[in-house]
């Protein structure tokens, strides 16, 4: 089994942002909603759900406030140079953060489990052989369980 050694770094394109994964994250998923594909400039984003005490960054982050179109109100941790999004967090979850998984300098081991808003995908970029879920059915505790079960192990 792959092993994944921690703490995983990672920052935005410029390098004023760095920041340190500290511990193994609870999920990763792909998400092909229309915020998400303009927000990335792609055609979705791959996300880690981590533990905001898990996660350390250096340098200066611009929060921007947005709602999301499931209505949850979102605060964007983007670099203040380049403004790449490197994390986020909804402010009804305070103790959990999303982290931009193409952020880490090495985003190879990260594999999504489930995708959703899979409605407003760009055709071809549905992932093949990776579950499709609703956002009403996404269970981030079950979800999680599920991705442990087969994520790589962190040491
Ligand atoms: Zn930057
Ligand atoms: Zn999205």
């Amino acid at each position: 089994m792959k092993v994944v050694s921690l703490p995983q770094p990672g920052g935005c394109a410029c390098g004023a942002v760095r920041y340190r994964l500290n511990a193994a994250p609870l999920l990763a998923f792909v998400c092909h909603c229309h915020d998400c594909q303009s927000r990335t400039g792609s055609a979705f984003s791959l996300t880690l759900v981590i533990q905001t005490a898990d996660f350390h960054h250096d340098g200066l982050v611009e929060p921007m406030r947005r709602t999301t179109h499931s209505g949850r109100e979102v605060e964007h941790g983007n670099c203040a140079h380049c403004r790449v999004p490197v994390f986020a967090h909804a402010l009804i979850a305070p103790g959990f953060m999303s982290l931009r998984a193409g952020t880490l300098d090495d985003a190879s081991w990260v594999a999504p489990i489930v995708q959703t808003f899979v409605e407003s995908a760009i055709p071809w970029a549905v992932i093949p052989g990776v579950r499709a879920v609703t956002w009403e059915e996404f269970d981030y505790v079950a979800l999680g369980r599920e991705w442990a079960a087969s994520a790589p192990r962190f040491a």
